[in-house]
């Protein structure tokens, strides 16, 4: 890995150190409370799977700044990319005078999402923004309104997206009144589930359908929208079939399935997108987080017909598919490919999956390890058979895990999921060293 970050951990400093707590303090005065750090440390350089703090203190990264830098906070194609678009031009805005790197992007989404159909592209900012688009794209094709999304589901913290969103502190709380025409179903849920796990994928299925039948209309449902596995409701899986159930449910009723692949998506879970797991083809797929090396960029990609129903000019946005954006996504997806991101993400399941089923053979309070490729995660419950939630305890992890050098993120509906999301760009050496550390966490907490 040709980056200037040495790949080694070092704590020059207890965490976080003088610098990042006086600009913590700067940050107190000038940003708003509404917006959160997990890990106050102030970062002043990146790369493989070291983030550098301006107290010179070396962390590992099993984050990624929430899945998005896959390749890397400072692959070296992306980096040249960047610098040469830089250079070149910035901004025209592609609905006034466009650029070839936009039309590349769109290229390249049509050749790698799942399904050898005929695809067009639309180009947006951040995640939310493809999904609302998604939806709107959804409407115009079917010429209906409702959408359904599922229980714990997470799509992001715009108004339509709010709505879709299932979480409700801290996405939701107070900022209603919500998109009308949002329904939600639930979700198959297998940890939580109750019943034969054989029979599950069938019985979730039938659990779902029955109750959109009921309570939406199948005729009224412009769209499910579903993340093949859920990110920040907690990294659940659905059984085999049950994706592929419901796709084959939508296309009897006309309905649009739109794969949120936002956090699945370039190589996370050691295949181009988690649809491919299930040989499930999306007619609508979202995409952003890990597609750009760590610059803003989102894409929804469909069905030609269904991408070209909308009206001339009714999609876009001043910045949506920024040149140095479109730049920086070529030379990741080019990495990706080149490099093999596929077959890291699953080395790295691999690795992680021996040392996670060793800790729960030790410690109780693993109730599920679940998950595919770098998309791992594990729920943790009170033990011995209790599987309430443990908040708690999945908070004194991370904690520990913080102060002693790992960058380490958790999620879930009830805040229970320990998640790892480390770059594609990480050393074995680096990942064995985190799950030290994770280890002791838990020794630590017993
Ligand atoms: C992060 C995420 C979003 C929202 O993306 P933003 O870029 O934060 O707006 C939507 N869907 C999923 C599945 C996500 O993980």
């Amino acid at each position: 890995m040709a980056t200037t970050v040495e790949q080694r951990r070092h704590l020059a400093t207890a965490i976080p150190g003088p610098r990042s707590q006086a600009l913590q303090s700067r940050k107190l005065a000038a940003v708003s409370a509404g917006v959160g750090t997990g890990m106050p440390v102030y970062v002043e350089r990146a790369g493989g799977g070291i983030l550098v703090d301006v107290d010179g203190n070396q962390l590992i990264d099993f984050g990624s700044g929430i899945a998005v830098t896959t390749v890397g906070a400072s692959a070296p194609r992306v980096v040249e990319a960047v610098k040469r678009q830089v250079e070149d031009f910035t901004h025209t805005c592609f609905m006034v005078t466009p650029y070839e790197e936009y039309v590349a992007v769109c290229e390249k989404l049509a050749l790698l999402t799942p399904g050898d159909h005929k695809k067009r592209s639309a180009l947006f900012n951040s995640g939310a923004e493809a999904v609302e688009n998604a939806v709107k794209v959804a409407r115009v094709f079917t010429g209906r309104t409702a959408v359904v999304a599922f229980d714990h589901a997470y799509h992001g913290r715009t108004n339509l997206t709010m709505a879709l969103t299932a979480k409700s502190m801290p996405y939701k709380h107070g900022f209603g009144p919500f998109a009308g025409e949002v329904y939600r179903a639930p979700m198959a849920y297998p940890y939580r589930w109750t019943g034969d796990r054989e029979r599950t994928a069938e019985e979730a299925f039938e659990a779902f359908a029955t109750q959109v039948h009921a309570q939406v209309g199948e005729q009224n449902v412009a769209a499910v929208i579903i993340e093949p596995i859920q990110g920040e409701g907690g990294f659940i899986v659905p059984p085999a079939g049950w994706l592929r159930r419901v796709a084959q449910w939508c296309r009897e009723h006309g309905i649009l399935l739109i794969a949120d692949e936002i956090q699945t998506g370039f190589c996370r879970t050691g295949e181009w997108f988690a649809c491919d797991h299930e040989g499930v083809v999306p007619d609508l797929i979202t995409t952003a987080k890990g597609i750009a090396g760590g610059l803003p960029l989102a894409a929804v990609t469909g069905r030609a017909e269904v991408m070209d129903a909308v009206h001339a000019g009714g999609l876009g946005g001043t910045y949506g598919g920024n040149p140095i954006a479109c730049a920086a996504a070529l030379a990741a997806m080019e990495t990706m490919e080149v490099d093999d991101l596929r077959g890291r993400a699953r080395a790295i399941e691999k690795l992680f999956l021996g040392r996670l089923q060793q800790l729960a053979e030790k410690f109780d309070v693993i109730g599920d390890i679940r998950g595919r490729g770098a998309m791992l995660a594990i729920e943790l419950v009170k033990g011995r058979g209790d599987t309430t939630p443990n908040p708690e305890l999945t908070a004194a992890l991370n904690k520990y895990c913080h102060a002693h050098g790992l960058v380490t993120l958790t999620c879930g509906t009830y805040g229970n999921v320990f998640r790892f999301l480390p770059p594609l760009s990480i050393s074995d050496e680096l990942l064995s060293e985190g799950l030290d550390i994770l280890e002791q966490a838990f020794v630590a907490n017993a």
